[in-house]
């Protein structure tokens, strides 16, 4: 298939390519385009033949449901057969904005989107450029993200190309996503609301509105209580954001994991290209022969680790490096959902220090 790849000015889209976006996925085809988050893959989520081009461009499992983006308010009313009263204050703190929120779902969401559950996950998404683009489809807009399934997820046009090039109808590039990570999802169907996904929009920005809320047990970083435990969003449960290397996650105070990354690289007697995620705080600090080093960003201003983190796994495979040692943060604010996404690209391969 050939890919139309088109860039654009966030800021003052060229309307006519935001026309042509919206004429292909009104027709049933699929188009990349940025969010805040990362890049997303969309479909008309009334339409299960464009939904299954998604699962099929991304090799993405079935049961692992897709968030449905709207681009005004009014249009969650046809989604849902209920807005729990809580969806209220939070839609109006955080909408339009990083924040999923599940809802019971209405029929007319087909069961393609939502792998068979009875709810759906929906966002509206800030971005201009999102938001133009599921108005000129004029339909609800199904979108995870725009990579190969268990990759790293895209946040620049060149992750979406390097991917999908050939399997999407078109690419529409904005520039990098702000925020880095995907949304937060929260289920509020539920008594009291519960993080599925942490993201951008933490635990406690939630609670200033709501009060507190509950946080999936299965997303706790150690492995042996994470895989006691059936994650609530289905996507959650699979291999994910995994560069090509092998990654190693190295958890503690920031002085002791520094000592124990170079000791790992001055022990390493196997000539492997080894990588070293380090923030901007550390980076000087390692050096060797075979080694490779970036800076994920500011220890801190965490926000900086979390737009950065996908680009740089990515940078990592473009070196062809075969052990990544990348330095942990602390799991707190924005950082839970950083380590939420370095854990799964390490495959639960921690060492703590
Ligand atoms: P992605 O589309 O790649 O951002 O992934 C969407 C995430 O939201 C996955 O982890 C899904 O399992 C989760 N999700 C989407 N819809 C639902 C739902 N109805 N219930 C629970 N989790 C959901
Ligand atoms: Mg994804």
């Amino acid at each position: 298939m050939e890919t139309i790849i088109t860039k654009i000015d966030r800021k003052k889209p060229d309307m006519e390519v935001i026309q042509q976006a919206g004429k292909i996925l009104a027709s049933g085809g699929i188009v990349a385009f940025p969010t805040e988050t990362v890049y997303g893959l969309g479909a008309n989520a009334l339409d299960p033949k464009a939904v299954e081009k998604i699962f099929k461009a991304k090799g993405r499992p079935s049961d692992n449901p897709l968030i449905v983006h709207i681009s005004s308010q009014e249009a969650l009313s046809a989604l849902v057969s209920e807005i729990p009263p809580v969806a209220i204050p939070l839609m109006k703190h955080f909408w339009p904005g990083p924040l999923t929120l599940i809802f019971p779902k209405s029929s007319i969401i087909p069961k393609e989107i939502t792998g068979g559950l009875s709810t759906v996950g929906i966002r509206y998404p800030v971005h201009p450029i999102a938001q133009k683009v599921i108005q000129a489809a004029q339909v609800p807009i199904a979108a995870p993200s725009a990579n190969l399934s268990g990759k790293p997820s895209p946040t620049k046009a060149e992750h979406v190309i390097h991917d999908l090039k050939g399997k999407v109808d078109m690419i529409i590039d904005g520039g990098c996503s702000a925020i880095g990570l995907e949304s937060t999802v929260l289920d509020i169907t539920g008594e009291i609301p519960m993080i599925l996904r942490p993201g951008g929009i933490t635990q406690d920005m939630i609670e200033a509105v709501v009060g507190p809320i509950l946080l999936d047990p299965a997303l706790e970083s150690r492995r042996e209580v994470s895989q006691a435990t059936v994650p609530k969003a289905p996507g959650m449960k699979y291999k994910h954001y995994a560069p090509k290397a092998q990654v190693e996650v190295i958890v503690g105070e920031v002085l002791a994991v520094t000592q124990r990354i170079q000791q790992l690289i001055k022990e390493d007697k196997s000539h492997r290209k080894i990588g070293v995620m380090a923030t901007d705080q550390t980076q000087s600090q390692y050096e060797g022969e075979n080694v490779f080093v970036l800076s994920v960003g500011d220890r801190k201003q965490p926000e900086t680790i979390a737009s950065h983190l996908f680009d740089v796994l990515r940078q990592f495979d473009e070196e062809d490096i075969d052990v990544i040692y990348a330095e942990g943060v602390p799991e707190v604010q924005v950082g839970m959902a950083i380590m939420n996404r370095l854990v799964k690209a390490a495959g639960y391969n921690i060492l703590y220090v």
